[in-house]
């Protein structure tokens, strides 16, 4: 029989229903309730991805499974412009990716400036188990990738060939706010047994030079997770992100007590304290998505405009508004 505190929270979010937009103001106070698991993922890309990664964790495959094949139905979809297949390329015109995969024991894996490969965080998760490092990158990452039995492929589909002919016209590199250009996806786990899973991929940013690696990658900037406290993951300008250390800082400031939302912010604040008077300033947008050992989640951005998807028993594909600084 249900228990009075299982009606009250099923009364609170039940009635939310199938892709309900909810501000994450609204959610905040409804989040608290430790419903295990539990996925957020970046944008709404995320929705298919976390009922992926929802479906392997129900069939009892793990947690770094699901978010490894959660993150892989995003990387797979030509239509989603900035991972894997039909990412945007660098300004030659060439595909590059990065990824990286993260797990309760603070085992991690990374691939970064990865070519032809349509799943880098496959690469990535194989660098974690098969190899003594955390990450490969370029030729040597691609020959590892072959190694282990991935094809080659050509990522650059005709419709982003087509973007970046039109871009070359200008060549003006302003990484544009939003989804536009600005969507990686990253994965949040939390299992019933409480443990924190993190996956992260990504093409980067549109035009970018060629060899530019951004945050995505890098272990403690794009994905950060520590099992006794929680979980952090970035989207957005990767150079901004970096420069903070972004997801790793609101890890430690949750491990100091402060709720998801509140870390989010405060390095959100961070950033745009240092990038104020900056001439990226004016496109500059980073978000944070965050969750906690208690199952609390938040997500939080510069700029309005920045979403995230959240799945768990009671909210099945949930995209929820991310609070914004400006
Ligand atoms: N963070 C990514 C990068 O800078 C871009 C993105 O989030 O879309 O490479």
């Amino acid at each position: 029989m249900e228990n009075r505190r299982n009606f009250l929270k099923k009364s609170a979010l039940g009635t939310l229903g199938v892709s309900t937009v909810m501000s994450c103001d609204t959610l905040n106070k409804t989040s608290s309730e430790a419903v295990f698991p539990r996925i957020i993922s970046t944008w709404n890309h995320g929705l298919d991805a976390n009922k992926k990664a929802w479906e392997v964790l129900k069939n009892g495959q793990g947690g770094l499974s699901a978010v490894e094949e959660g993150v892989k139905v995003t990387e797979a979809d030509p239509n989603v412009r900035s991972v894997g297949l039909g990412g945007y390329p660098d300004r030659e015109g060439i595909v590059t990716l990065d990824a990286c995969i993260m797990d309760k024991n603070s085992n991690c894996g990374s691939v970064s400036y990865l070519q032809n490969i349509k799943h880098p965080i496959s690469v990535a998760r194989h660098v974690m188990e098969d190899t003594p490092h955390v990450m490969l990158s370029g030729s040597g990452a691609l020959d590892f990738a072959i190694s282990k039995g991935f094809k080659q492929e050509n990522l650059l589909t005709e419709a982003s060939k087509n973007d970046w002919i039109k871009w070359k016209e200008k060549s003006d590199y302003k990484p544009k706010i939003n989804i536009e250009n600005h969507d990686t996806i990253s994965m949040l786990l939390i299992d019933e047994n409480r443990d924190l899973y993190g996956a992260c991929t990504t093409s980067g940013a549109a035009w970018k030079m060629h060899g530019r690696v951004g945050d995505s990658p890098i272990i403690g900037a794009g994905l950060f997770l520590d099992n006794e406290v929680g979980a952090a993951a970035a989207t957005g300008l990767g150079e901004a992100i970096i420069k903070t250390s972004g997801s790793a800082m609101v890890v430690e400031l949750m491990r100091q007590g402060h709720s998801p939302l509140e870390a989010c912010k405060t390095i959100v604040d961070r950033i745009s304290k240092i990038h104020m008077n900056s001439p990226e300033w004016e496109y500059l947008q980073v978000g944070f998505i965050a969750l906690n050992k208690n199952g609390e989640y938040a997500g939080y951005s510069l700029r309005k405009g920045f979403n995230f998807s959240l799945q768990d028993e009671i909210n099945k594909d949930l995209l929820i508004d991310a609070k914004f600084q400006i």
